[in-house]
């Protein structure tokens, strides 16, 4: 039996609070709700990270969100909503199956993320550019 909580959320072997779920997506509220509203939108097939989604996965993940980000707005009239999704540790994952975060924001709402720009020459655009153009597949 799997280990991984969403996958249990999946097969509806713990509960979840879902407000959608299609052939490829399950949408339901994040447990911790950063703010009234906060939804995630996991892959339903095992997928650890982004790196792990085939096309028709994508695809679904976003349809998804767009579609619960209107629905969102139109329940809580949010100021603004952040789309969040993290890879690795390092990023800030914690749950190693692929989700997003839709977080309805308001001014004030204490939900920051540092953004510390560099702000190098075109050249270095360039020359960081090319490196991923050569490993796009
Ligand atoms: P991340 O740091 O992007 O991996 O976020 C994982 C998120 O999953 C956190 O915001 C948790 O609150 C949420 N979470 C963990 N377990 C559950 C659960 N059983 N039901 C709903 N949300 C969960
Ligand atoms: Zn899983």
């Amino acid at each position: 039996m799997t280990e991984c909580v969403f996958c249990k959320i999946v097969d509806k072997q713990i509960p979840a609070t879902v407000v959608h779920e299609d052939a490829h997506t399950v949408c339901f509220m994040d447990i911790g709700q950063v703010n009234p509203g906060h939804v995630l939108v996991a892959a339903k097939a095992h997928a650890e990270n982004i790196y792990a989604l085939d096309d028709a996965q994508a695809a679904a993940v976003f349809r998804s969100a767009a579609r619960i980000a209107r629905a969102i707005r139109t329940a809580f009239s949010p100021e603004g909503l952040s789309v969040y999704q993290a890879n690795g540790q390092a990023a800030g994952q914690t749950v190693m199956h692929f989700h997003l975060h839709l977080v309805p924001r308001h001014a004030g709402d204490g939900m920051n993320l540092t953004w510390p720009v560099k702000n190098p020459p075109r050249g270095k655009l360039e020359e960081y550019a090319a490196l991923i153009r050569q490993k796009l597949a």
